[in-house]
């Protein structure tokens, strides 16, 4: 792939940090207008993918439509994405997760303006990931399945798609972490990235991702680490919700307390935390984790999620 873009005349931006700020959008943007370039190609992981997504509208500052609810205008430069790690499935979505470093603020923007033209998976590209990319963008993909399913958008024909991606992270995560160069069980997680990406698109995320955006923004723990954290905890809140019984039956387990359980050890042999205790948090930390915990897609949870709730999970993680 590197060999085809080598060769390629085009013009390069790679100024892309890992959790992508609206300024090196701006800067993309800028980039683009500037050399009137007809057609991106994004090379890398969710990151890149959804900062070339942002850039594409060129618009002059993409802060004004993050986080503010306005709309991202429709024209915009057609984008092949080609993903480097299996998490995200970025190239499948209409989302773009930006950070505002000035505000403090990491939310996604969503627009089908955003969606690629093209989506390349070749999991020979994901075989160069560090160990710890391929398990935090590893479970990410896990809690996109997971939560697509038990979304209050859930819909019949997303389904099959993220009990097929849930099962197929359950069985060859820990496998590709132990081994980088297992072809197989690469492939079968990029199968999984790409599943995973199509089965939340419509429904959206819900608790995980809503909590994983302050743990990232104010502690900067990678977005899959960060979802992975919470998402045992909220299988057991959610267990109350029938479809959230079926989905942990559908994937073979005997109940909703066992699938949680195969959660903590699956993050615990890919080496993430399953705790915050890193981070000595007081109360004044937890108040302030309660409070932006309540990102929008928290209400897709389909149990309603409280402060209780959040203060109970944080003193539990704590
Ligand atoms: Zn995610």
């Amino acid at each position: 792939m590197y060999e085809i873009i080598n060769n390629i005349d085009a013009d390069r931006f790679s100024e892309v940090s890992a959790n992508p700020d609206v300024e090196e959008v701006n800067h993309c943007a800028k980039t683009i207008r500037k050399s009137g370039n007809d057609v991106i190609i994004a090379v890398g992981g969710g990151s890149v993918i959804d900062a070339a997504k942002a850039a594409s509208v060129t618009v002059n500052d993409i802060a004004k439509y993050h986080g503010t609810g306005r709309s991202v205008p429709e024209t915009h430069i057609p984008l092949i994405a080609v993903p480097t790690t299996s998490g995200t499935g970025s190239e499948v979505t209409n989302t773009s997760v930006l950070t505002n470093r000035r505000t403090g603020e990491k939310a996604p923007i969503v627009s089908d303006s955003f969606y690629p033209k093209l989506a390349l998976i070749d999991p020979m590209l994901t075989i160069s990931m560090p160990k710890s990319v391929t398990a935090s963008t590893g479970i990410d993909v896990l809690c996109h399945a997971v939560e697509s399913y038990w979304s209050r958008r859930h819909l019949p024909v997303c389904e099959p798609l993220a009990v097929k991606a849930a099962r197929l992270v359950l069985d060859h995560l820990a496998r590709v972490y132990e081994n980088p160069y297992d072809t197989d069980a690469r492939e079968r997680m990029s199968e999984a990235s790409l599943l995973a990406g199509l089965a939340f698109s419509l429904p959206k995320t819900t608790s995980s991702h809503a909590c994983s955006y302050p743990l990232t923004a104010l502690y900067g723990i990678p977005h899959g680490e960060a979802c992975g954290l919470t998402l045992d905890y909220f299988i057991k809140v959610n267990a109350k919700d029938e479809r959230t019984r079926n989905l942990s039956s559908e994937l073979g387990f005997s109940s909703v307390n066992e699938f949680a359980d195969a959660v903590v050890r699956l993050k615990k042999a890919v080496g993430l935390r399953t705790n915050l205790r890193d981070f000595t948090l007081s109360e004044k930390d937890i108040d302030e984790l309660v409070r932006k915990s309540h990102h929008p897609n928290m209400l897709n949870n389909p149990i309603e999620i409280t402060d209780e709730i959040l203060y109970d999970l944080y003193h539990k993680l704590r």
